[in-house]
């Protein structure tokens, strides 16, 4: 059986289709933006069961590049693709677990982390980013007149763009937002060898001018408008549901700042329930900080308007983003899922993500933002003690350390910082010690 996807048009009333080696990112005939549509006729050559087998067999194998958590699925992502094209690092299969102490102190026990930071370069843009440049090198040796692949970031989606270009030979360009991300997002793409700008403006700065940028062909724009990098991520929910021997969660909640991410997460989801692997859909919540907060604003007003913002300035860094380009998709992802939009000040995320690692996690400000929005939703009963609670985990914490320095250094600027545990200074002998170990008592 041979497996198709190809670009379809996100507009429905338009529809317009393009191959996927086309270099297209919006709709030439109505400027919406795109999405990977898959011949699901095809697919269903395979029973549910069949798909599962398959899935499981190939799990973290070494057999290339099936063993990754995002080609284990390739006739689901990218089913045209040459295996010797295929730039995989083995993302994904990533850790989801069960988060016990925690979920005992917020009361609800069913609680885990699907940690997507524990990944190559350390956030989950690895699962979009691995399938982008497979098309990329399948292009280039097509002949395509590609010269680099380029990104605006907050910092993760440049980190993964110049790891996977490194491996694959191809130059890279990243435009950064000067001193808005952190130390270790701005060494990951320079250590890869990527061409860095870092420019004095914010990210929807940086996206308005890739956007120019990658008007030349030469150039190929690497950001989720382009919705290849979709394509990888969907492998989330497949992999929860795997990971849950094929039950579906109750609630997922997701952070969310260009938001291609969540509309990822809905046709895994979507894409398993067509094809018959479940037969339920997750209700999805999004997290939002309160600093840059858009859609969260679109939706307490039933998404009726959108209106794009200017980010305020917040420790999630990675989400801090007034003019998210896939909006529409997340609106339509929110509304198929029983969707919720909630947000979280700079003190409820901070405290959110310091107590999940009080209890043994190491969280990210972003994953930080939706622990805080958990605990908002269980006061506001919206997630019952009974629900099985999936939090998506966007980053590795170590990427964050400022933050974490800040906060238990009691640092961190207006912020009450409940959990702060500084290092104790003290003379070098027994009895300095038993002394403060006895304050405690
Ligand atoms: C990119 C990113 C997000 C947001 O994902 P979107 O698809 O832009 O909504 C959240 N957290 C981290 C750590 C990220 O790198
Ligand atoms: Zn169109």
């Amino acid at each position: 059986m041979s497996y198709k996807a190809w670009f379809k048009c996100f507009n429905d009333e338009c529809g317009q289709t393009y191959p996927l080696d086309e270099i297209v990112y919006e709709c030439k005939k109505c400027g919406s933006l795109l999405e990977v549509e898959h011949d699901m006729d095809a697919l269903a050559d395979k029973t549910p069961d069949e798909w599962k087998k398959l899935f499981e067999k190939r799990s973290a194998t070494t057999s290339y590049p099936y063993g990754s958590g995002v080609w284990g699925k390739k006739e689901w992502v990218l089913p045209q693709i040459d295996n010797r094209n295929v730039v995989s690092l083995y993302e994904g299969n990533s850790n989801l677990f069960w988060a016990e102490r925690f979920g005992q102190l917020i009361g609800v026990p069913d609680v885990w982390i699907k940690l997507c930071g524990n990944s190559h370069t350390g956030s989950f843009k690895d699962l979009g980013m691995t399938v982008l440049v497979s098309q990329v090198k399948q292009m280039i040796a097509g002949g395509a007149p590609i010269r680099a692949v380029a990104c605006a970031s907050t910092g993760d989606t440049s980190a993964a763009l110049a790891a996977y270009c490194a491996a694959a030979g191809i130059p890279s360009i990243v435009l950064l937002p000067h001193n808005k991300i952190s130390t270790a997002q701005l060494v990951q793409p320079l250590a890869n060898g990527a061409k860095v700008f870092s420019l004095n403006t914010d990210f929807d700065g940086c996206m308005a001018l890739i956007k120019q940028l990658t008007r030349t062909e030469s150039i190929y724009l690497a950001n989720s408008m382009n919705s290849l990098r979709i394509e990888g991520q969907k492998s989330i929910s497949i992999e929860i549901c795997q990971q849950f021997d094929w039950e579906v969660p109750d609630v997922v909640i997701i952070p969310g700042g260009n938001l291609g991410n969540v509309s990822a997460l809905g046709n895994g989801f979507q894409m398993m329930r067509k094809l018959g692997l479940i037969n339920r859909l997750p209700q999805i919540i999004l997290a939002q900080a309160a600093q840059a907060n858009p859609l969260y604003l679109s939706y307490l007003k039933g998404f009726k308007t959108f209106e794009p913002i200017t980010a305020g300035k917040t420790m999630a860094s990675a989400i801090q983003i007034g003019n998210p380009v896939s909006v529409h998709k997340a609106i339509k992802t929110l509304k198929e899922f029983d969707g919720i939009v909630e947000q979280a000040t700079e003190e409820e995320l901070a405290n959110a993500s310091a107590l999940g690692d009080r209890t043994g996690m190491y969280n990210c400000p972003h994953t930080g933002v939706a622990l805080a929005v958990l605990l908002k939703m269980i006061k506001q009963g919206v997630v019952k003690k009974d629900h099985r609670v999936v939090v998506i985990s966007t980053a590795h914490g170590l990427k964050f350390s400022g933050f974490k320095v800040a906060y238990h250094q009691r640092q961190a600027a207006g912020i009450e910082c409940e959990y702060a545990n500084a290092p104790v200074e003290l003379e070098p002998n027994l009895d300095s010690i038993f002394k403060e170990l006895d304050k405690d008592r």
